[in-house]
């Protein structure tokens, strides 16, 4: 059965690759279908979208969107949405300037603790990324030689908890589930197996999440069995992909295409999005008539 690999980043966010060249991995690998899923942008949906065109390759355009709760992170992942939807645009943008104000601080936070960086070179490291992440001032850290790794970055510096953290105004896991749902996208609850509390997993599924990311390489096999159990009891959509962001791990070798979904999946999703788009399309036209007045007068 041929493959999917539903969670990938670019260099739109914090992935190493362009859109072109992940596509052009997923090619290389054979893979049917993948998903761009960068951090809170879909600015590099159009150069996927031509690239799986050119190279017989299908392309879900996704985002994935990091909120936060009483109990701490949980990412929401958006399948099939509509990324030239203004109200979806309009609220990215306010995203990206939160996330553009924490980087800003966690550079000032590391000033004071020695470590001399600047916006600039983080502005430079990050190149063409529409979205700043912490993997972009982590890298800043590596090229100056005060880790020697993103993952020491995160453990000495700018992880959780950690000395030059900061915390980001982020949006709740139901904002971001109406905002998938509300330009057409099918919500999927992102590697449920780091969450750091699995009431997560049921406040999503009553928030009206509507599919579960399974397969993931941060879990486990009998955490990817689980979590399609339990997908399956919520007649969920199973999902899955490798959150490659284009660093070589495992013997030098890019992760993309490595933790992947039976093609099924992206049909689900398709259909699911369809359904989604077509009650949007009703609940509009129903408002468009209730504010016109007259479909309710009473003759
Ligand atoms: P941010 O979006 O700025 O909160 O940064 C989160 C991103 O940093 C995640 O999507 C991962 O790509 C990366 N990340 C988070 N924690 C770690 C870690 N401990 N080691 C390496 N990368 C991490
Ligand atoms: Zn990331
Ligand atoms: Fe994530
Ligand atoms: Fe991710």
């Amino acid at each position: 059965m041929p493959k999917a690999d539903l969670h990938l980043h670019s260099n739109r966010s914090d992935g190493v690759l362009s859109p072109y060249e992940v596509v052009t991995q997923a090619a290389k690998r054979k893979l049917a279908a993948i998903a761009l899923t960068d951090h809170d942008t879909v600015e590099g949906i159009p150069e996927a979208l031509r690239a799986g065109e050119e190279l017989g390759v299908r392309v879900v355009p996704g985002i994935e969107i990091n909120t936060s709760s009483d109990n701490g992170e949980l990412h929401i992942l958006g399948y099939y949405i509509d990324h030239t939807d203004v109200g979806l645009i309009n609220s990215l943008k306010e995203l990206k300037g939160a996330r553009m104000h924490r980087i800003l601080a966690i550079i000032e936070k590391l000033n004071g603790l020695g470590l001399d960086i600047t916006k600039e070179q983080v502005l430079s490291r990050a190149g063409k990324a529409d979205t700043m992440g912490r993997p972009h001032v982590a890298r800043v850290l590596i090229d100056k030689g005060f880790v020697s790794s993103i993952k020491e970055a995160f453990e000495r510096y700018i992880g959780h908890g950690r000395p030059a953290y900061v915390e980001r105004c982020k949006l709740m896991p139901r904002e971001a589930i109406e905002l998938i749902k509300g330009c057409g996208g099918v919500p999927v609850l992102a590697h449920p197996g780091i969450l750091s509390s699995v009431s997560f997993i049921d406040l999503c599924i009553a928030k009206g999440i509507q599919g579960i990311e399974a397969f993931h390489s941060r879990h486990d096999e009998n955490q990817a069995t689980a979590f399609t159990e339990l997908a399956r009891r919520h007649n969920l959509i199973v999902t899955g992909g490798s959150d490659c962001h284009g660093v070589s791990k495992h013997d030098g070798d890019l992760l993309i295409g490595r933790f992947t979904v039976d093609i099924r999946a992206v049909d689900r999703l398709k259909e699911t999005a369809d359904r989604n788009k077509q009650e949007l399309k009703r609940e509009k036209h129903f408002r468009r008539g209730k504010n016109d007045g007259y479909n309710h007068k009473k003759s």
